[in-house]
């Protein structure tokens, strides 16, 4: 199952599976600020990736909410993996903004190490508790800025949705966003 939209000369896609096996130059991990590994999408990528991934993220040591910075991608088969931390969601006016700002700053600096594929996960809709009808919202939103923001410099970006669920939300979001 995928469904796709173009944007510009970006083919975006939302597909269901797990991102670390991704066949894109960045994946995108769903970090916590310390860099320090984790359960969800973290602990998959890491476990694939081995242990080059976390020796970079102690390295660099934090990351803020909303900000991203990126690593090696170990075995993966990705270029680079891009470490980004979405909000712990609490109801907040700043919840949409934070989430946003971490879709928006990975794509700033896939666009930076000249990264012409990146696959997200769907940020902060797991442990961090944000409910997937309006992550995904906000998540299709920020990309397509995202991708608006620097012209010609993504092939790709896909969406690797982990469940019915998830998948289903972000194809809604695609009818509403686009
Ligand atoms: P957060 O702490 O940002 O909420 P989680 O990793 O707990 O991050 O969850 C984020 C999303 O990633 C959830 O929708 C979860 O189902 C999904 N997820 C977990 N494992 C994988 C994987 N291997 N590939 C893609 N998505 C995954």
């Amino acid at each position: 199952m995928a469904a796709e939209k173009m944007i510009n000369h970006t083919k975006l896609i939302l597909s269901q599976g797990d991102i670390t096996r991704a066949d894109e130059e960045a994946i995108v991990n769903a970090a916590n600020s310390a860099l320090a590994g984790g359960g969800g999408v973290d602990g998959a990528i890491h476990r694939a990736g081995g242990p080059e991934i976390m020796a970079e993220g102690r390295a660099i040591g934090h990351c803020p909410t909303g900000e991203a910075v990126i690593t090696t991608a170990g075995k993966l088969k990705a270029k680079k993996v891009i470490h980004t931390v979405g909000p712990v969601y609490r109801g907040r006016p700043e919840d949409p903004r934070l989430l946003a700002s971490a879709y928006k700053n990975s794509l700033a600096l896939a666009a930076k190490n000249k990264l012409k594929s990146v696959a997200f996960p769907s940020l902060s809709t797991g442990a961090y508790g944000y409910p997937v009808d309006q992550a995904a919202k906000v998540a299709l939103k920020a990309v397509k800025e995202g991708i608006e923001a620097h012209p010609g410099a993504f092939e790709r970006v896909h969406f690797v949705l982990f469940g019915d669920d998830a998948y289903d939300a972000y194809c809604r979001a695609l009818d509403g966003v686009y």
